[in-house]
């Protein structure tokens, strides 16, 4: 692994000899020291990331000459899946099948934006009809400019795959901070533009500290996009600097997901749905649907089996086999969870399960899958993200109730409905205000598909068509075709 910036198409040393820490969180040893970058590092970055947009060749290539390289990034990161989901199990904890997953989905967000790249050949042109004779108009698609991508540390090589790949299929250069509790696979997703011979300056990793590198890129006047996941005061922070020199921004933010359960559903598939939008990693999942709303028809028989399968849960390092739930990412985050849960509790909750360090793991950052009955909807614990593998779970009378409890929340980011009554379902995710619902299941995510928030989510769609339109601009082109004067001045 490489301890340096990626800069320009080279490895470059840091600017500082600073460097943080990275830690195992299933071992709590330090596996890395990484040099902490700041304003002179990401200064370098954004001015390689500048001559490559005005100067290079990158985004004068057609989409088709892109695409090749996105595809090669894709092919790199398939030939290196095994070893990548080892790095992101030990840098985040996951499980390895759960960080293998990421790793295919990653090098699937390249192929996918590879095949937008080609299209963008056939689709940046479009003809616009006018009212007025004498006049022909188009709009076209270019390329923003010069893209800063500031990351969080959950899904660490898939996020920075939204936001580089779509860039990259659009004409962008971009300077990406990865999260400095996990920037393993950012410096290897560099080793892979190395290889793939990427242009120099159009994709440049910093590695550093949000309050610095982060602070430094969101503050660079030469920065004319910033894609941003991470919390929401972090957002509002970035949001504000961004103001400043009104630079185009999209934020994909916090949430407090609910998943409505109607009284018709099969108690079993309700209750393997419940546990993967709650404790597949860890819980630490923007989308989790960490707010469970049950038929109070079913409520008792859903949660008596909820605790069963839940107990049995296999918790341990990720790296072995069978295991289900990691540890959480770091000792902050795990203080933060327990903490969390301890305020529920002194809110009038109670621990139907779980709440504990596993008794047989002494070190690193276990806990075990924990639910939470008897909770009431003005608590905190109720409103706000745990980002853990806690689940709070309430009973309701009625589908309008359901909606009301549903959708009285700051975030907007997901929902989930499970029903037999396919309009039911239907309705109740068109009453959701939410970017993201799934119907009978959660947590599913597809390149294809949008992603982003209403409400405190965030600004903006990543993934799909929508994610590639993040890194456009679109101008119009007038032409005047008549021979006539125009005789407004001159007669
Ligand atoms: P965070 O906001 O603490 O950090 C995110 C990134 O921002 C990190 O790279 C960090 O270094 C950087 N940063 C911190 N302060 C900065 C500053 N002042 N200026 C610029 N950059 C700065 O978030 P986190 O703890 O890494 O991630 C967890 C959060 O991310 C949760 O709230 C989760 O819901 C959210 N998230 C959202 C999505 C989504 O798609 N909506 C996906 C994943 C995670």
């Amino acid at each position: 692994m490489k301890n340096k910036h990626y800069i320009n198409g080279t490895w470059v040393s840091s600017a500082t000899s600073e460097t943080f820490s990275v830690l195992n969180p299933a071992t709590e040893a330090i596996i890395a020291e990484i040099p902490a970058g700041n304003s002179v590092d990401i200064n370098a970055a954004v001015n390689a990331a500048r001559t490559a947009f005005d100067q290079g060749p990158w985004p004068r290539l057609s989409g088709a000459e892109r695409a090749v390289y996105l595809r090669k990034m894709a092919n790199i990161i398939t030939r290196r899946l095994d070893e990548l989901a080892k790095l992101e199990v030990l840098d985040n904890g996951k499980p390895y099948p759960e960080a293998k997953w990421d790793i295919e989905d990653t090098a699937a967000t390249f192929e996918f934006y590879a095949g937008l790249a080609e299209e963008l050949d056939n689709t940046s042109e479009q003809a616009i009809e006018l009212a007025e004779p004498g006049f022909s108009s188009k709009a076209i698609k270019e390329p923003l400019g010069v893209a800063g991508a500031i990351i969080p540390w959950n899904f660490p090589m898939l996020m920075a795959a939204w936001k580089v790949a779509p860039a990259l299929a659009a004409g962008c250069s971009i300077i990406l901070k990865p999260s400095e509790i996990t920037p393993l696979t950012a410096i290897a997703l560099a080793e892979i533009a190395d290889e793939a011979k990427l242009p120099a300056g159009v994709l440049n990793i910093v590695t550093g500290l949000g309050k610095d590198a982060g602070q430094a890129l969101v503050e660079h006047a030469d920065v004319d996009k910033l894609a941003f996941t991470g919390s929401i005061p972090t957002g509002s922070k970035i949001m504000a600097t961004a103001a400043k020199d009104i630079k185009n921004i999209s934020l994909e933010l916090g949430g407090k997901s609910p998943f409505v359960i109607f009284e018709d559903s099969d108690i079993e598939k309700a209750v393997e749905w419940i546990m993967f939008g709650i404790f597949w990693n860890q819980g630490q999942v923007c989308s989790a649907t960490s707010r469970v709303l049950v038929a109070e028809e079913i409520y008792p028989a859903l949660l008596a089996r909820l605790i069963e399968e839940t107990k049995k849960i296999t918790i341990g390092s990720g790296e072995q086999d069978g295991v289900l739930l990691g540890p959480l990412v770091n000792s902050d985050q795990y203080n933060k969870v327990l903490a969390a849960i301890e305020r529920g509790v002194n809110d009038g909750a109670t621990i139907a399960t779980g709440g504990q360090r596993p008794p047989d793991l002494s070190v690193g950052y276990f806990l075990e899958p924990t639910i939470l009955t008897g909770v009431d909807e003005n608590s905190w614990v109720w409103n706000e993200e745990i980002f853990g593998p806690v689940v709070c779970i309430k009973p309701f009378q009625s589908e309008n109730e359901a909606i009301q409890l549903a959708n009285n929340s700051r975030f907007g980011l997901a929902a989930a409905v499970m029903s037999k009554d396919d309009e039911r379902c239907e309705r109740v995710a068109r009453a959701f205000r939410a970017g993201i619902v799934w119907i009978n299941c959660s947590q599913p995510t597809f390149v294809e598909a949008p992603w982003g928030g209403y409400k405190q989510s965030g600004i903006g769609r990543e993934l799909g068509q929508w994610g590639l339109n993040n890194y456009l601009e679109t101008k119009q082109i007038t032409r005047f075709d008549s021979s006539d004067p125009w005789g407004w001045y001159i007669k």
